[in-house]
Order: C-alpha cells, then structure tokens, then sequence
C-alpha cells in the first residue's frame, strides 16, 4: 500500500480512512487484538465476494453473521437473528462486530451492536458507493419499522471507518448509478463546484481517480455538516433534501415487486422537492430544469410510477423529520445552499409530487 494515497479524516472520536486496496491493511489500521472476539456482519451478495479477503487477513478468527441482501431485510427479525447469533458465538462486552456491505448492513450492523449487551464497539467497511459516500458514517444506526424507514434506530459512532476503493470493483452498475443521487445531493445543498464535477460525466465515466476525489469530497461535505450537529437538531437536516418525499416513494415500492433502490428513490425526491423550491420562488426554472437534466443525465430516474399523489402523502406523514404533524422539508434555495425545516403549503406539495408521477 502506498501511504501516500490514503486519506485519513475524523468523525467524531472514529477515524475514517479511504485509500485503494486498505482492507488489507485492517490489522494495522485498528486495535483488533485488543477485542475478545470478532464478528462480521455482511449480506448474502457481499459474502461472495469480501468474507474470504477478511478470513484470509484475520487469519480465519473470525465469526460471521449472514444476512439476505435489500432493503426489505433491515427489519426488526433480521436484527434479532444477528443478536442471536452474536450469542450464539459467544460475544461479549469487550467484542467487536465489522460490518462489510452496503448502507443495509452499515444500519442494521450498527443497530444491533449499538444495542447488544447495552452496545458494543463496531467498525464500519462500507462497500458500496452509496455507504461510502453517506450511509457507512455520521453516527446513525436503524432499521425500518412498519413500513416506516429507519423508523427505529440510535445515534452511535462506530470505532472507524474503512473505505476501501477497491471493494466498488464487484459492485452491480445499477447500485453504482443509483450512489450518485447522494453525490449529487452532496453538491446541491453545499458545494456548487462539487455539483458541477459530480455532473460532468455520465458516472461510468469517471476514472478511478477522479472517483476516489468524488468520494473524498462528498465524505468531507456530510462530515463537515454532521460535526456541526451530529444529532440533527438543526443544520444535519439539509443531508435530508430530496428524502422527505424520496422515502416515502421507496417506501411504497418496497411494497411492490419493483423495488426501487435507495438512490433511485432519493434521485426523485430531489426532483419533486426542487420542483417545490421552484414553486416556492426559491430557484429559477433554468436551475431547476439543470438539477433535473444533471439527475437524468446520471442514469438516475426523475418518475415514478403506479402510486397517486394521495398515497405519497399519506406515508410522508409518518416521517420522523415532522413535527406535530406538520410536514417538514429540507430544501435549496440555489445550487449550493439549502434550509432546513421549511413548511410548504399543501397545493404546492401536491403539485410537485405530481410532478414526478408519471
Ligand atoms: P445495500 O446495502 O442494499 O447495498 C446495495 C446492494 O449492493 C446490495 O445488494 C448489496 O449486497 C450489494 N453490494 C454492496 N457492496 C457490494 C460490493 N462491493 N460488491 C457487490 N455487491 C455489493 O444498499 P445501499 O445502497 O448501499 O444503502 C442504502 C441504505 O443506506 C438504505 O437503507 C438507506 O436508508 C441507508 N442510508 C443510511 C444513511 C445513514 O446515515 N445511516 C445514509 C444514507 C443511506
């Protein structure tokens, strides 16, 4: 490994540590021996491809802890099925769990050693964009409850963060597009320049440098946002554009036999909630036509299909962002800059939501 392509960044009293071909080096970069034992969580797909690389540099000292891969299992019973197993394997206080995978197994890895034995020390190895560029830090762990996602969860910073570049080579190239909508999200609510660049090619095209700076830019905008107010109180809403409206339409579709994937819901979220900022006045039709063009441009969806602007309501209801009740939006008020806690009144929110309806 070359030292001199590793970046090491903090995140509240983790490190997170991005560099090409690091996971080999996990020993030396944490306190592993320190543990009493060490479990991996990872999902079926990821398994394949990552769990023999581990073994083979933990020496086979490892116990994993398997489950089926999607969003439809970051669920209360898969959660009891991994408390289970880590009793099963003997964990105790002074063990640690490595989650490897996507965002699902980042949450649910999370959640469950957060609450393990009153929580135990995790580390995060996210493996797919979107963990890496967002979900694998930033101190929150859940699961989806009744529908409602990440209906249940805990605030909780994992021991480290490892981002290893090289473990995106086996990923799918739909969840690859799909990682983008939290790029793009990245630039929208913070950096214009970080926008443009993450728009200036379809994502297939970026080479691998290039990527790695994507990576490194959007880590350094969510960590800057989240040190600021790790527990979202205020300014940590804004990483919600495009989620109030976006999780309700995931929400539904994993209701459906056409599951939509976590970006590509947010991906039309952004959509509709900048289509209020343009209702609203806050941006001009020319931007908002340019965030819509960039979204598709992206490989990224902008419609949504088979559910009605009622049913979209109806589940954003059940939003944690609201309050009393009312429906609370993060939204931009140019590219670049957004707000948080913004009520919007209920023709316009009808009007973007059908919008996105194809
Ligand atoms: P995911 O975990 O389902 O991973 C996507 C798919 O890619 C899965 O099938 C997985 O098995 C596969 N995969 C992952 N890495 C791979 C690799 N290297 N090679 C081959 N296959 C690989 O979903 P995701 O898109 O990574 O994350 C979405 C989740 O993240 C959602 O649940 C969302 O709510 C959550 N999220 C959390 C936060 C947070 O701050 N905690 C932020 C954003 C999103």
């Amino acid at each position: 490994m070359n030292s001199n392509n590793v970046t090491k960044l903090v995140s509240g009293n983790s490190s997170i540590i991005i560099g090409d071909g690091i996971i080999n080096e996990l020993e030396n970069l944490f306190p592993l021996s320190n543990y009493s034992k060490v479990a991996v969580l990872t999902d079926s797909n990821v398994v394949k491809y990552w769990l023999p690389t581990l073994e083979n540099i933990l020496h086979n000292k490892i116990q994993p802890i398997i489950i089926p891969s999607g969003e439809i299992y970051k669920t209360i019973s898969q959660t009891e099925f991994i408390w289970n197993a880590m009793f099963k394997k003997g964990l105790d206080r002074h063990s640690l769990l490595i989650n490897i995978g996507g965002g699902v197994i980042c949450d649910i890895g999370g959640f469950a050693a957060s609450t393990f034995m009153r929580g135990i020390d995790f580390l995060q190895i996210p493996t797919s964009l979107l963990a890496q560029v967002d979900a694998g830090f930033g101190g929150k762990t859940g699961i989806n409850f009744n529908s409602i996602k990440n209906g249940i969860g805990i605030f909780k910073q994992p021991i480290g963060i490892l981002i290893d570049t090289n473990t995106l080579s086996t990923l799918p190239e739909r969840e690859f597009i799909a990682s983008f909508s939290e790029i793009i999200k990245h630039g929208l609510i913070q950096d214009k320049i970080y926008f443009s660049n993450a728009t200036s090619k379809y994502p297939k095209d970026f080479s691998n440098s290039e990527l790695t700076d994507l990576i490194k830019g959007s880590v350094n905008i969510k960590l800057k946002v989240v040190e600021e107010d790790p527990l979202e109180l205020g300014l940590r809403k804004i990483l919600n554009f495009g989620h109030t409206i976006g999780h309700a339409i995931e929400s539904n579709s994993l209701q459906t036999d056409n599951h939509l994937l976590h970006g590509e819901a947010i991906a039309i979220g952004m959509v509709a909630e900048s289509k209020i900022s343009q209702l609203l006045g806050n941006i001009s039709e020319m931007d908002f036509i340019k965030i819509k063009n960039s979204i598709v441009n992206s490989g990224l969806p902008s419609k949504v299909n088979n559910i009605s602007t009622d049913k979209i309501l109806e589940i954003m209801h059940f939003d944690k962002k609201n309050i009393n009740g009312n429906l609370l939006f993060s939204l931009i008020t140019e590219i670049g800059k957004a707000k948080y806690d913004v009520t919007v009144p209920l023709n316009i929110i009808k009007e973007s939501i059908d919008y996105i309806r194809k």
